[in-house]
Formats: C-alpha cells, structure tokens, sequence
C-alpha cells in the first residue's frame, strides 16, 4: 500500500513520536491532530481499547474525509493485582485530565504491600486504520512486564518510568527510545501494520 501521509489520531505528542520512529522509512509524512485542531475532542466512551482506538480513527476520518489515511492508537496498562486496572481508563486513572505524574502516583499507592509476581503487568495497545468512514485494518500488541517499587528513570511517558518489561532490569523510563521501540506494545501494533502496508 503506498501513501504518503498519514494523520495520527492523537494530540499526545509521545505516541506520534514512537510511531514516526518506527513507520517513518514506509510513510515520509506522519503528523497528528496538532496539524488538524479542525478535528476537536473525540469522546472516548468505549470500554475496549478497540471501540476507543474505532471511535478515534472513524471521529478523525468523519472530518478529514476520504483522501486522508488515519491511524488511531488506543493503549494503556493493566496490572494484574488490580484485575486489569487502570486498562482503558490508563489516561484518566487519577481523575479526568490528571497528569501522568498523578496517575503514576496513584498506581504506586494502590500496589503498596503488593510484591512480587501480583505485580505482573502488560502494556496494550490497538491500532486502527482508517479512510472517512471505512475501516481498513486493525492491529494490537502487548508487553508483558511488572510494575516497579518505586519511579525509575524520567524518559518516555504515561507509565514508562514504573513499568520493567520482562528480561530487562530497567524500566521504559531509562531505557533508549530504541530498545522501547523494539519491545513495546504499540511496536508489536506497529509491526502488524508495517506487514499489512507491504503486503497491500
Ligand atoms: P489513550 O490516549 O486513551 O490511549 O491513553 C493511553 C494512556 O495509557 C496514556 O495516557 C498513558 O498513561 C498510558 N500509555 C499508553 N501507552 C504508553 C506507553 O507506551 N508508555 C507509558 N504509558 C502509556
């Protein structure tokens, strides 16, 4: 599949980031909802990451119209000592429009007295493509890995300086970007699309 430019449904700077990274050498433009305030606030009321990544991709596309390729990104953690929690509600754990600070906060709080394997986590992350109203595709991916003691390391985003991906001692906070992007769930996403977008 060959074009040239896509608009990622997001305004989170991070995650266009990481995307850009790993999709650049296949797509030369790669820009986001900061390129597009036209779009506004998409509601996300879903309860899966899938229904909020569609609703993105398709609340994006409904403006943007038929020429325009659309990627939305749907992510968040789910820590098995909270029975999946915070999974959707990742972004608003602390409250609608908390800080990732505040939500990191909140989660070390919830898991003190949790040790060891209860401290199992995974990152998720659904992608999907879209033209106007259609669908094209959809991707996920996931990183298994455990929630830290205590924050380590100051890179990335959202819950990166808490979260250790299995087989590394350090979290995604002080890790390089490169070895995140070789692991992590929106990468495992991404690698999907990077074989659906050759194969087309
Ligand atoms: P979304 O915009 O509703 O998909 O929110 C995803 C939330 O999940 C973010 O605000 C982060 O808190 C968290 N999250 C998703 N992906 C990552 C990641 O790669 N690192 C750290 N936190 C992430």
């Amino acid at each position: 599949m060959d074009f040239q430019r896509l608009v990622v449904a997001t305004g989170n700077a991070h995650k266009t980031e990481e995307i850009r990274a790993l999709l650049g050498d296949l797509i030369p433009e790669v820009v986001d909802l900061r390129a597009h305030p036209e779009v506004g606030e998409i509601a996300e009321t879903g309860t899966t990451f899938e229904a909020n990544a569609t609703l993105k991709a398709l609340g994006a596309g409904a403006v943007l119209g038929d020429d325009v390729w659309v990627l939305a990104d749907d992510s968040g953690l789910e820590v098995d000592a909270l029975g999946g929690a915070p999974g959707v509600y990742s972004a608003r754990y602390a409250g609608v429009g908390a800080s990732d600070a505040a939500n990191r906060e909140k989660l070390l709080r919830e898991l003190m007295g949790v040790d060891g394997a209860a401290r199992g986590a995974r990152f998720r992350c659904v992608l999907v493509l879209a033209r106007g109203a259609e669908v094209l595709a959809t991707f996920d991916g996931a990183c298994e890995g455990a929630i830290a003691d205590a924050e380590l390391g100051d890179g990335g985003f959202g819950y990166d300086p808490l979260f250790v991906p299995e087989g590394e001692s350090a979290s995604f906070g002080e890790l390089p970007a490169e070895v995140k992007n070789r692991m992590s769930h929106r990468a495992r996403a991404l690698a999907g699309l990077r074989r659906w977008l050759v194969a087309g």
